[in-house]
């Protein structure tokens, strides 16, 4: 079986080598016009394939029978050349087989796939064989016509012809591939599916200053900048993952001097014909510049060329941004619009030149206030735009709006002349999610009705804000007012002995005496005192007047009775006040009195803070003979661990408690077990908010030491006990 077919092939190549042979003596001079074409018909029939006989200027000069099986009409096609239009389904054929002619003039045959038929296609196989004189020598001058066989693609044999012309057509790619490779500017390069180099282009050197064969065998990722490693591994893993497409993105790498280079990368898969990853190409272009420039245009487009601040188009997209985080935190956004005033006036007053540099200057003493995370634009020639997060709404916002204004006390140095330019600002804040455009013109409103009221001011936009913000800002800058001014008062409450029916001391407590004579109690302003800070100073007055009052009471006292002594209430502020210590005993010392005459209560809640600053500070009072008590016990904390840490001589029950007295059975118990407890730690209590002659007597029968409330006497203004400070009977 197998002999026969090698038989049979064997035959077909004789007859065609014969076939060849007759064509090559069509060039005998003996031979006439009519015998040659005779002969030339007879050796193209013994080709069994369609066969042309074709000039070498590339003119069919005859074809076989068999081209009859492929619609090829011999007449129409003699004369005319091998591309003729109307031969092949496609128009530019002469593009293909031309260059094949071409190269069997060098005495090569050559082949090509090609598509037949001017209305339907079919495919074949066109291979293009010299046909030499063999009377004349040297391969190449001796190709005297040119045999053109046409195989049909079906044929089994042919498609392996096909696939190992593809083979070469590979190899010669990649030599095309290695030669661009070579020559390219940019970084051509071929890896394993794991990314590891197998091929490195020598730009590399000019790119990274890198040795490319040195590169073979490391890995991209070892050269990525860590901002970028995880597009390049995404983008390898994608690559490898996908058929044949590219994967493109942007990414840095490592030059050998440390810097880092941007390029514009894509990988691309390469597979057999079975679809199995072979390996990855990547071309990297370098975009350094190309994206500094791009950098540069963002820079432009959204800030401002003269300050460099952002624009109204970059504001826009970060209260956009912060307006979608509030949505989820509910966190009030504060935007402020900050406006200078009489700047036109000074741009005409001192020219242009000046007005820039004025502008310069503003953005710089803007930039020193605003704090990381917010945001300070440049909306318009003197318009700018402060957008704060996290702050306390509005109220954080005036504070913000505050220190602006107050920057702005300082003149500007322009041209050697002092100039003050002042702001005027508009408030507006936002809750969640909100239309800036909104926002801003809110501020814009806002901006106005402060220029209204006079340069250097600010205007809240939400008018409940306003109000609040505004009254709380009022009475603020009222209070800081207040001590200069001589505004505080203290009242005393009377605190009695419950055995002996005597005052045994006074609480201080703060009143504000307004200047139109409204007295306002320290409930309506000691918060505020703590949180502005203000509470230190208005604390320290206290002290001093209460050591004061003290000396003033002393004289009204019989050598032998024991001195009154005032209790001070102390605030946690002034408790982490280093300085307290000093300025209770320059008080003591000043009104000349000793230290068992002043006597200082503190919450429990105040207690709560620094515990370990708070615990030394009350330690060193103690120390200087001051005695301590404990305000307000039992609402506060419920560990009693620091009654016994702390150096306490007294507690205060709770009005709460003292309330319920006689009427809640849960209140005597309670008070009942202070009291025991109190006593088993050896602290003197005293019950706070007398109010009843029944709650008096309960006191008294659960053994409470001393007592203070209206039922004995309201707080007062301090002349009226001096008469009462002779002993109770
Ligand atoms: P506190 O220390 O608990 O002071 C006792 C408060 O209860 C006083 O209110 C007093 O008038 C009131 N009071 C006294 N007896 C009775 C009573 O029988 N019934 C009722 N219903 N109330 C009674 P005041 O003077 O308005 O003081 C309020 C709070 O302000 C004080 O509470 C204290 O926490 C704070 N405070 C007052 N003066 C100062 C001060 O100089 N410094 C600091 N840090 N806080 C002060
Ligand atoms: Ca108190
Ligand atoms: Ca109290």
């Amino acid at each position: 079986m197998i002999e026969a077919r090698e038989q049979s092939t064997m035959a077909i190549d004789l007859t065609r080598a014969d076939a060849l042979m007759r064509l090559g003596s069509l060039t005998d001079p003996s031979l006439d016009d009519l015998t040659r074409a005779l002969q030339m018909r007879v050796a193209l029939n013994q080709i069994n394939a369609p066969a042309l006989a074709v000039d070498l200027d590339g003119t069919v000069l005859d074809a076989n029978d068999a081209t009859a099986s492929l619609a090829i009409e011999r007449d129409d096609l003699r004369g005319r050349p091998l591309w003729a239009p109307s031969l092949w389904h496609i128009t530019d054929a002469d593009a293909v087989l031309a260059p094949l002619i071409e190269s069997c003039l060098d005495g090569r045959s050559s082949s090509c796939t090609i598509e037949i038929g001017a209305l339907k296609p079919c495919p074949l196989r066109i291979e293009i064989t010299p046909i030499f004189d063999p009377s004349r020598t040297g391969r190449q001058h001796s190709v005297s016509l040119l045999l053109a066989e046409m195989h049909s693609l079906t044929d089994r044999q042919e498609t392996d012809a096909i696939i190992a012309a593809t083979a070469q057509k590979l190899a010669a790619a990649e030599d095309i591939f290695r030669a661009v490779a070579e020559y390219t500017s940019d970084l051509v390069c071929l890896h394993e599916s794991d990314g590891t180099f197998t091929y490195v282009s020598p730009s590399v050197k000019r790119l990274l200053d890198l040795d490319a064969n040195a590169a073979v065998g490391s890995h991209p990722v070892d050269l990525a900048h860590s901002d970028t490693r995880s597009a390049l591994v995404q983008a390898l893993q994608d690559a490898s993952r996908r058929g044949s497409e590219s994967t493109r993105f942007r990414h840095r790498l490592r030059h050998r001097n440390g810097s880092y280079r941007w390029f514009d990368t894509a990988i691309t898969p390469i597979r057999n014909a079975d679809g199995v990853l072979q390996q990855l190409q990547s071309s990297s272009r370098a975009i350094t510049k190309q994206r500094e420039t791009e950098q540069s245009l963002i820079k432009k487009a959204f800030h401002d060329e003269l300050t460099g601040l952002p624009n109204k188009a970059l504001l826009i997209d970060r209260m956009t941004q912060a307006f979608a985080a509030s949505e989820r935190t509910q966190q009030p956004i504060g935007v402020l619009l900050i406006d200078l005033d009489g700047f036109k006036t000074t741009n005409d007053s001192l020219g242009h030149e000046t007005g820039v540099t004025a502008l310069t200057k503003v953005a710089e003493r803007l930039t020193a206030i605003v704090r990381p995370g917010d945001t300070l634009a440049r909306i318009d020639s003197d318009e700018f735009v402060m957008m704060c997060a996290g702050t306390d709404g509005a109220r954080g916002a005036t504070v913000v709006a505050r220190r602006i204004i107050d920057a702005f006390e300082q003149p500007f140095v322009l041209e050697g002349r002092e100039v003050h330019l002042g702001v005027s600002i508009g408030i507006a804040t936002a809750v969640g999610d909100n239309d800036p455009t909104r926002v801003l013109d809110n501020a814009d409103t806002a901006m106005f009705e402060a220029k209204h009221q006079g340069r250097g001011h600010f205007a809240i936009h939400n008018e409940d804000d306003q109000n609040l913000a505004l009254e709380r800002l009022r009475t603020e800058e009222a209070l800081r007012l207040a001590v200069e001014n001589n505004e505080l008062r203290l009242h005393y409450q009377p605190e009695l002995d419950l055995e002996s029916n005597c005052i045994v001391g006074f609480e201080a407590l703060v009143r504000w005496q307004r200047p139109g004579g409204q007295l306002i109690h320290p409930d309506d302003f000691i918060p505020l005192a703590e949180e502005s800070g203000l509470i230190v100073d208005i604390g320290k007055w206290v002290i001093a007047e209460a050591c004061r009052q003290a000396a003033t009471w002393r004289v009204h006292r019989t050598p032998d009775q024991e001195p009154v002594r005032i209790w001070v209430n102390l605030s946690a502020r002034q408790l982490g006040d280093p300085d307290l210590l000093n300025y209770v005993q320059s008080a003591i010392d000043d009104a000349g009195i000793t230290t068992d005459e002043i006597c200082l209560e503190i919450t429990e809640s105040a207690l709560m803070g620094d515990a370990e600053t708070a615990t030394e500070q009350l330690d060193e009072l103690r120390r200087l003979g001051i005695s301590l008590g404990i305000d307000d016990f039992g609402i506060g904390w419920s560990q009693f661990g620091y009654l016994q840490r702390l150096p306490l001589d007294v507690l205060k029950i709770d009005r709460s408690f003292v309330s319920g007295l006689g009427t809640e059975k849960s209140a005597t118990t309670i008070v009942a077990a202070i009291i025991d407890l109190a006593h088993a730690l050896g602290l003197i209590v005293i019950a706070e908010g007398v109010e009843t002659r029944q709650q008096l007597d309960v006191l008294t029968e659960l053994d409470c030491d001393q007592a203070l409330g209206f039922y004995f006497s309201q707080p007062q203004s301090p002349e009226a006990f001096d008469e009462v400070l002779t002993p109770l009977t």
